[in-house]
């Protein structure tokens, strides 16, 4: 196939461009670099199966010849507000990749008769009350709340999806992501993973925030891939959750880190992250299972072996 990533010099766009790459396909990668990296695809040049272009996905876009596929993973996807690269510091650039940037891609898959998956979230389901969270929660969210650039837009783009699938017989399909992690995270974006292992490596204290007993199920990058990539080649429709349904505290994530780089600083716990955090969040994957026959196979101490080489070479201890 020949397949359009947007975001494609993005943590997740990046690694989704290496395996279809891998599995023979063509890829256009499209980026505008505002919060994804050169340094991501630099790999990529010189191969003639990919091809780059950078553009924001919220202007008209276009790119010549036949599309099999678009995979739209072009949006800020940080909650830190400390974070430059965070959406609360990029509120109506997030808006419109999700809103005005999935309205362009849906418009190409029509054009080219292409298979459209969007990369949605788990930030759709808010602070949940359902736990864990299974597809047909509708979610926990505020319109005007400070996590509503990122969770309104993709619960628009969600519901322009099935617009097109339902009105323009587009086939589409809906990936919503839980907390992933692995190489080419953004060592600066202020998340839960490359901060605590940035200062493990550091030998610096970790910085939890609040009491730490809020829950997250982390996911190996390589893991999330496969389960989109079977989401990809198949004809579900309705939202699918792909994630790792092991949950953990924040503490107890921050102590697997610590153990695992034998990082002797310990914990400073810090003030709560200011708008308030979801609480839980995990995703049920059962439908994930039973569509895809998709489970993950990485489990936490593996994955941050395998992403702690990146890390290092980043800061220059490698
Ligand atoms: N977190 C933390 N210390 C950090 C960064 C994050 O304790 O240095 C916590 C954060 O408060 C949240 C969890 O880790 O409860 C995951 O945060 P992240 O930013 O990775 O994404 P989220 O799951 O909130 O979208």
């Amino acid at each position: 196939m020949r397949i359009l990533i947007t975001g494609a010099a993005g943590f997740l766009g990046s690694h989704l461009s290496d395996r279809l790459l891998a599995d023979g396909h063509e890829v256009l990668g499209m980026d505008n670099f505002v919060t994804g990296s050169p340094d991501n695809i630099a790999h990529l040049a010189g191969n003639e199966n990919f091809s780059f272009y950078k553009r924001d996905v919220s202007n008209y876009i276009f790119v010549p010849g036949k599309i099999d596929a678009i995979m739209h993973f072009a949006s800020p996807a940080s909650p830190n507000p400390l974070s430059k690269s965070g959406y609360f510091n990029l509120p109506i650039q997030t808006m419109k990749a999700g809103a005005l940037g999935t309205h362009n891609c849906l418009g190409i898959a029509r054009a080219h008769n292409a298979k459209f998956l969007l990369a949605s979230t788990s930030e759709i389901y808010g602070d949940p009350d359902v736990h864990p969270q299974p597809e047909t929660y509708a979610g926990n969210v505020d319109p005007v709340g400070t996590r509503a650039v990122y969770d309104e837009a993709k619960r628009f783009a969600e519901s322009l999806t099935m617009a097109y699938h339902r009105f323009h017989n587009v086939n589409t399909s809906i990936v919503r992501i839980f907390n992933t992690y692995g190489p080419r995270m953004d060592m600066e974006d202020g998340r839960a993973l490359p901060n605590l292992l940035k200062q493990a490596l550091l030998g610096q204290p970790l910085t939890v925030y609040g009491d730490g007993e809020q829950t997250r199920s982390f996911c190996y990058v390589d893991d999330l891939v496969d389960g989109i990539i079977k989401l990809l080649y198949s004809e579900e429709h309705f939202p699918v959750n792909i994630g790792n349904p092991v949950e953990m505290t924040v503490l107890q994530f921050a102590e697997a880190i610590n153990r695992i780089t034998e990082n002797k600083a310990g914990i400073t716990y810090v003030d709560a992250r200011s708008p308030r955090d979801p609480q839980r969040r995990r995703p049920d994957i059962t439908r994930a299972h039973d569509i895809l026959n998709w489970e993950p196979k990485v489990d936490i101490e593996e994955g941050i072996r395998r992403t702690i080489p990146f890390f290092k070479q980043k800061l220059g201890l490698a």
